[in-house]
């Protein structure tokens, strides 16, 4: 038989999998691990999608998604980040990764580099590498509170980078990046003439601050905004999210959707526009509760004297462990104290030190699974 895909078969698996496989056949495990609102989706929207497939939407929609939905999500982003697109900036997709991964695509070519960021969501390389590109990390240093330093990005440049890719409020890390430095990185793209691919999903979960979309700095098309309904939603499951682009571009992240998924599925366009227009405080309720998370972890952690990143958004915090290696940390955790969380090293080679927990897991889990951190860390 011939063989199977090389490029897919030398896909990184993600660490954060490994530890879930593990913990899959244990009983009573204290599960850190994952990065999913607790919550459900809130009623209004369940109700309109039920309402959506009685009314016909079971059908195709076309590529780009259904324009009364691309033109809600255009208008709430004018408004809340004084923008001036049109429906024809939209392109609802199958989640963020499905905006992430077609816009990477659209722009690169077999070799093109893309700058990624260590640590960073595991999700980056593989896209980066499934488009037939190569990811190039950026180092976020502590030191600089975990902010890309203009300088070190300026190393990484050659005649094959192509895009800069960020993503704030972060997963791994809880940085939100202030709108100078948003400012600076949209400058020094147009400088080295790269695109920003700008991954925004946890825009409405900040806790201090206020989030700044690199679309307000974009002044001629090279931005790329990555949005998600999973997380501020907590519609993880209906696989829908969309990229916001100038119009060529837009059109070529429409033009793969038809390659690859047609589009985001009818229902949950009309979900994602219920949740657009209707009221607000679920999402509200919801940050409230992380931050209240947030809270009680920074305690637990403080009273251990364990050192942490305090996130200022998204709803994972970033854990200094005295380890050579997270991933034998994480599963030492997981096999002594039933606790199971993300090893560092699956965000990337600066993350050896390093767990990362979710805040998005119910609160006594969080202080007992932290409790039971500190107990081994001391010991
Ligand atoms: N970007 C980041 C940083 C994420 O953490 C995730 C999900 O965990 C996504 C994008 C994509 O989420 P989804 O495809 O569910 O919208």
């Amino acid at each position: 038989m011939p063989e199977l895909s090389k490029l897919v078969a030398g896909l990184k698996r993600s660490g954060i999998r490994e530890i879930g496989d593990l913990a899959a056949g244990m009983e009573g495990v204290i599960s850190l691990q994952i990065g999913e609102p607790l919550f459900s989706t809130p009623p209004h929207i369940i109700d309109a999608a039920c309402e959506a497939v009685k009314a016909g939407f079971t059908k195709y929609t076309p590529n780009p998604g259904l324009p009364s939905v691309r033109a809600v999500i255009a208008r709430r982003l004018n408004e809340d980040y004084q923008l001036k697109l049109t429906p024809e900036n939209v392109v609802l997709t199958v989640g963020g990764i499905g905006a992430l991964a077609t816009a990477i695509r659209a722009l690169t070519d077999a070799g093109d580099e893309v700058l990624i960021p260590d640590p960073g969501w595991p999700n980056y390389e593989m896209t980066v590498e499934c488009a037939d590109a190569v990811p190039r990390r950026y180092e976020l240093d502590q030191a600089r509170g975990f902010i890309p330093a203009i300088e070190d990005l300026e190393k990484l440049i050659t005649p094959k980078t192509k895009v800069l890719l960020i993503n704030s409020p972060s997963n791994p890390l809880g940085t939100v990046f202030p709108g100078a430095i948003m400012r600076e990185l949209v400058d020094f793209a147009r400088r080295y003439d790269l695109y920003i691919v700008s991954d925004e999903v946890y825009e409405k979960i900040i806790y201090d601050g206020k989030h700044a979309s690199a679309l307000s700095f974009d002044t001629d098309g090279r931005v790329v905004g990555i949005f998600s309904f999973s997380k501020t939603y907590a519609m993880t499951g209906w696989r829908v999210g969309y990229a916001v682009a100038a119009e060529p571009l837009a059109r070529q992240i429409a033009k793969l959707q038809e390659a690859y998924v047609s589009s985001a599925a009818a229902v949950s366009q009309k979900a994602a526009e219920a949740a657009i227009t209707g009221a607000q405080d679920c999402v509200e309720n919801m940050r409230k509760a992380y931050e209240e998370n947030r809270n009680v972890a920074c305690q637990v952690l403080d009273s251990f004297g364990i050192n942490y990143q305090k996130p200022l958004g998204a709803f994972y915090m970033w854990v200094e462990v005295n380890c050579e290696d997270s991933t034998e940390f994480a599963k030492r955790l997981l096999i002594e104290q039933k606790v199971a969380v993300a090893p560092g090293t699956t965000f990337g080679p600066s993350g050896k030190r390093h767990i990362r927990i979710s805040l998005a897991s119910p609160r006594e889990a969080i202080r007992e699974g932290l409790h039971r951190l500190g107990l081994m860390l001391k010991s």
